[in-house]
């Protein structure tokens, strides 16, 4: 089967013929159809994230059909559209999966770093971690939901409540949360770089109050906000904009330095926290709420040849929306 495959760490992706994946007991076959993009690849292609099997096939939003089943595997049948998200595997016996927080298993597992991912035509998954895809949306829109909808979503819940929400930065994980904020009746305030009037026009069409630059005295008195760029600096930002009591979220697995701030700022129980990936109650929770709402994703769409591409574009911040990879079909 054909595969983007990244060998060195800092290199770009190649194109490799790998040999078939053949579904282990308690897993599924997959024929992969789309696979979402995430900064996380970039992250992991850049050597940031450290610890990657290699080689390594990367990626965690894959929407597919299940084509086959191992040993004891009968959650789901051949034809069943299923997707696979970040989360490919966990211990059941630590400390966290006894108290409901698989998201932190201390043997964790992860698909498109741990285990071999998406950017392949043919994919193998624990069918306990895979999701079955509700609704009828198409594939290419549901992929972004795996990744950059389910981590946003558990960082809208863990945001807290209120009135005023702030969304820094506003590409794949920010479009599709706004339109699920917006619908528990948040008021949201989208920041993005300044002069960048193409993406504050997409905020505003999905349903934020307000679009406007970082640092504008406008988005201010927030009650909670989820910082989805990868600047340490916008934590400090947002918690300027906090009213007393406000939670400052970071959605990202890696960012930079987060400079030091008075703690003048941090007063008034205001909260500044991570998110660190999903467990499947989350996954359970969103998928069907995207799928009722519905949650429309703007997508952008590569073959999986060009992948190198759609990783420099959203390198370079020239994705409106999800870059997702169209695999079969
Ligand atoms: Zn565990
Ligand atoms: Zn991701």
């Amino acid at each position: 089967m054909r595969a983007m495959v990244l060998e060195i760490p800092g290199q770009e992706l190649v194109e490799r013929e790998l040999a078939e994946p053949q579904a282990a007991e308690g897993q599924v076959l997959i024929d992969v159809s789309t696979c979402g993009v995430c900064r996380t690849d970039l992250h992991i292609v850049d050597g940031e994230l450290t610890e990657p099997k290699l080689p390594l096939v990367l990626g965690h939003q894959i929407v597919g059909t299940v084509i086959g089943t191992g040993g004891g595997a009968t959650r789901f049948a051949e034809g069943d559209r299923v997707g696979v998200p970040w989360l490919g595997w966990t211990d059941r016996t630590c400390r966290y999966c006894r108290s409901g927080r698989e998201n932190l298993c201390e043997h964790a597992r992860f698909t498109g770093y741990d285990i071999d991912g998406g950017y392949a035509e043919r994919a193998v998954a624990d069918e306990r971690f895979c999701f079955p895809i509700p609704g009828e949306q198409a594939d290419d829109h549901v992929a972004p939901l795996l990744c950059a909808g389910l981590i946003g979503y558990r960082s809208l819940r863990l945001a807290g409540h209120g009135e005023r929400l702030g969304l820094y930065g506003f590409g794949s994980s920010a479009h599709i949360i706004c339109q699920v904020a917006v619908a528990q009746g948040w008021r949201v305030y989208a920041l993005t770089r300044e002069g960048d009037t193409e993406t504050q026009e997409l905020a505003r069409s999905l349903g934020a109050e307000w679009a406007g630059a970082v640092g504008d005295p406008l988005a201010s008195n927030l009650d909670a906000a989820i910082v989805f760029a990868p600047v340490g600096d916008l934590m400090v930002e947002a918690l300027r904009a906090m009213a007393p009591g406000g939670t400052v979220v970071s959605a990202g697995i890696h960012m930079s330095d987060i400079p030091s701030f008075p703690y003048e700022l941090l007063w008034h129980e205001r909260t500044m926290r991570s998110v660190a990936n999903l467990t499947r109650r989350d996954g359970e929770e969103f998928l069907p709420l995207a799928a009722s709402l519905p949650v429309e994703t703007r997508v952008t769409v590569y073959p999986l040849a060009e992948a190198n591409r759609a990783l420099d574009d959203i390198r370079h911040g020239r994705v409106e929306g999800s870059a997702v990879l169209r695999i079969g079909g």
